[in-house]
C-alpha cells in the first residue's frame, strides 16, 4: 500500500503517460489532480496508441479506478470527446472505472473562446498558449467565477448561478475584445448536453479517496507538464496556469489528508520544450533538427515542433528538488543512439561566472550553456531489458546524470512500448 506521483521534472512532454501507464500495474486508483486537456499524454499499449489529454492513463487497465480530482480544468466537451475516441478502440469506460470530483469547476465554452481572444490581442507577444481556455479558466475558478461538476444536480441553482456568471462575462467579451456576447440559450443548452453527459460519472471523490487510502489501497497521481511550468515555481510567465507540482497532489486529487510516499520524477534523456519562453540549453538548425526527428518531437495536442536540446543539468537537478523527487525515471535514451558524443549542459553561464544553481526567471535569458560531452554507444539498445545489455557508455551516461542530478534512477525507458524499459 502507498501513495505514489508520477510527475515531470522538466517542461513536459517527458514522457509521464508511458511511466502511468506502466506504473498503474500496481494501482488501485489514478488520479488527475491539476490541469486540463492542454497536454497529451502519449501511451502505447494492446489498444492502440492514444494521447491522453484530460483522461487519467489509468483507464486503460480494467482494475482501476479513475479519477479527476478537483483540481483539474474539467471541460465537460473535450472530456466527452475523449471519452468517446477512447471507447471506440474497444476500451470500456464507465462510472465504474471514471470518477469526477464534484467540486471540479467546469470550464466552460468562453474559455477557450477568451484564450484565442487574448493570444490574438498579444500577437508576437504571445505565450503560446494552446488554446484550450486553461489560463482565462484558472482566473475565474480563483475570481470564483465559474461553475463546480456538483451544482449540476440542482438545476434551479445552477440556472441562476448560470444567469449571474453570464452577465458578468458578457461584460469581458463585449467590452474588452469587442467580441459577441454569449446568450443565456446558447450557454444552458452546452450545459445541458454535456453536462447530462458527464453527470454519471460525478460523486464525492473525497470520501471515495479517503476511504480507499484507509482501506490500504495504493493511489497513483498523475502530474500534467513539469516542474519548470509550475505556477508558483516554473518560468513565470511561461508556466501553465496550475500547480504541476507533487506536493500539490493532496489538494488537487481531493484527498487533502493524502500522504505521499514516493514521488516519481520523470526525465527525459535530452530537452524538450513547447511554446514560448526562456530554454537555455536550445539547439537550432540542422543538429536540433535531427534530434527532433529522432525524437518523434512534435506536440501530441497541436502537432507543433518542439523545441529541442541536450539534457539540462541544471534545470533538472531544480526539478527534482522542486518535486522532492524519490527516484527517477529516465525516459527516451533510446533516441539518443545515433549520436557520437552525447551533449549535456552541465552549467550554466550568468554574468561570467559559472553556475549551477537555476535562477530567477527573468535571468534565464542571460544564460549560456555550459555543454561537455560524454562518448556515445552507437548501437540500438531499443531491446535492452536490463542493466548489463545496456553498452557501457550508455550506462555511464545514466551514471553521470543520476550523481549529478542527485536522485536514484530507477527505471530506464529505450521505447515507448510498455514493456520498453530498464529497472535497476
Ligand atoms: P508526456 O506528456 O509526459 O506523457 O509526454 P508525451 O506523450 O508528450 O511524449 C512522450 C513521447 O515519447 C510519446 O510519443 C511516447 O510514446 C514516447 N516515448 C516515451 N518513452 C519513450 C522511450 O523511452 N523511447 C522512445 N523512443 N519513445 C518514448
Amino acid at each position: 500500500m502507498s501513495n505514489c506521483v508520477v510527475a515531470g521534472i522538466n517542461w513536459g512532454d517527458e514522457g509521464k503517460g508511458r511511466m502511468v501507464d506502466l506504473l498503474t500495474r500496481d494501482a488501485d486508483f489514478v488520479i488527475r489532480y491539476q490541469g486540463g486537456g492542454n497536454a497529451g499524454h502519449t501511451v502505447i499499449n494492446e489498444f492502440g496508441k492514444f494521447a491522453l489529454h484530460l483522461l487519467p492513463s489509468g483507464i486503460f487497465r480494467p482494475n482501476v479506478i479513475n479519477v479527476l480530482g478537483n483540481g483539474v480544468a474539467l471541460d465537460p466537451e473535450n472530456l466527452w470527446t475523449e471519452i468517446e475516441a477512447v471507447r471506440a478502440k474497444g476500451v470500456r469506460i464507465s462510472p465504474d472505472n471514471l470518477r469526477i470530483s464534484d467540486r471540479a469547476s467546469l470550464l466552460l465554452p468562453w474559455h477557450r473562446e477568451l484564450d484565442g481572444l487574448e493570444e490574438a490581442r498579444l500577437a508576437d507577444k504571445k505565450y503560446g498558449s494552446t488554446k484550450q481556455g486553461i489560463a482565462p479558466f484558472y482566473s475565474d475558478k480563483y475570481q470564483k467565477k465559474t461553475l463546480l461538476a456538483g451544482e449540476l444536480f440542482y438545476p434551479e441553482e445552477l440556472k441562476q448561478h448560470a444567469k449571474d456568471l453570464l452577465e458578468w462575462k458578457d461584460l469581458t467579451l463585449t467590452g474588452v475584445y469587442g467580441a459577441e456576447p454569449v446568450t443565456f440559450d446558447e450557454l444552458w443548452s452546452w450545459l445541458c448536453e454535456y453536462g447530462e453527459r458527464i453527470k454519471p460519472f460525478v460523486c464525492d471523490t473525497e470520501k471515495l479517496l479517503r476511504e480507499a487510502q484507509n482501506a490500504g489501497k495504493n493511489l497513483l497521481f498523475e502530474a500534467q507538464l513539469g516542474s519548470l511550468r509550475d505556477l508558483d515555481y516554473g518560468i513565470y510567465p511561461y508556466t501553465t496556469s496550475s500547480n504541476t507540482l507533487a506536493s500539490y497532489a493532496p489538494v488537487g486529487s481531493g484527498l487533502p489528508s493524502a500522504r505521499i510516499d514516493e514521488v516519481i520524477g520523470v526525465v527525459k534523456a535530452y530537452s524538450t520544450c513547447v511554446g514560448e519562453g526562456p530554454f537555455v540549453c536550445e539547439w537550432f538548425g540542422e543538429e536540433a533538427e535531427t534530434l527532433r526527428k529522432a525524437g518523434g518531437e512534435y506536440g501530441a495536442k497541436t502537432g507543433r515542433p518542439r523545441r529541442v536540446g541536450p539534457i539540462d543539468i541544471v534545470a533538472t537537478r531544480y526539478g527534482v528538488l522542486c518535486q522532492n523527487a524519490t527516484s527517477i525515471a529516465l525516459t527516451k535514451l533510446d533516441v539518443l543512439s545515433y549520436m557520437d558524443r552525447i551533449p549535456i549542459c552541465a552549467h550554466y553561464e550568468l554574468d561570467g561566472k559559472i553556475t549551477d544553481e537555476f535562477p530567477f526567471p527573468a535571468a534565464l535569458g542571460s544564460c549560456r550553456p555550459v555543454v561537455e560531452y560524454m562518448d556515445g554507444w552507437k548501437q540500438d539498445i531499443s531491446a535492452a531489458r536490463s542493466w548489463d545489455e545496456l553498452p557501457e557508455n550508455a550506462r555511464r551516461y545514466v551514471e553521470y546524470i543520476e550523481a549529478s542530478i542527485g536522485c536514484r534512477i530507477r527505471y530506464v525507458s529505450v521505447g515507448p512500448e510498455r514493456d520498453a524499459y530498464i529497472m535497476r
